[in-house]
């Protein structure tokens, strides 16, 4: 699986979503899924907000896929996460049916910033013998985390 510059459009376009719902305070995830016509849906982490453990960034976006595009045009569709999903996240993509995922930053990026929600990441690989999931690291990966602390430094 070779990334084609539509793939690397859209990361940038992730890492971009994640790190403006950073600097609005949210949680510095985004997500896309698109197929090769172009982008079905996006998500934003708003776990925080909602008070609802499973709202990642991932799981946002399926869930707007599902709704506008319907469950069969999702099999033929990739998911672009700003960071390695979480076993969570792992689980629903599989469900959804997707089976292509390009990650931006690697899940010990978004450990050391200190979200640690993707600690289960290990048993994410573990179970996602069934997905083709690569790292595709373009541009800044770290900049949603950035802006995440900066966000937070400006809030105290
Ligand atoms: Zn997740």
């Amino acid at each position: 699986m070779t990334p084609s510059l539509h793939d690397i459009d859209l990361m940038r376009a992730t890492i971009q979503l994640a790190a403006d719902a950073a600097r609005r305070g949210g949680r510095p995830f985004g997500a896309f899924v698109a197929s090769s016509r172009g982008i079905i849906a996006t998500g934003v982490d708003t776990s925080d907000a909602s008070g609802d453990a499973t709202d990642h960034a991932e799981i946002a976006a399926l869930r707007a896929a599902r709704a506008s595009a319907g469950a069969e045009a999702l099999a033929g569709c990739t998911l672009y996460a700003s960071c390695e999903p979480c076993v969570l996240c792992t689980a629903a993509i599989l469900h959804a049916g997707v089976r292509t995922v390009y990650y931006a930053a690697p899940r010990e990026l978004a450990l050391a910033a200190g979200y640690p929600d993707v600690v289960a990441a290990d048993t994410a690989r573990g179970i996602a013998s069934g997905l083709t999931m690569r790292p595709l690291a373009v541009g800044d990966v770290g900049e949603p985390f950035t802006a995440a602390a900066a966000a937070l430094a400006g809030r105290g």
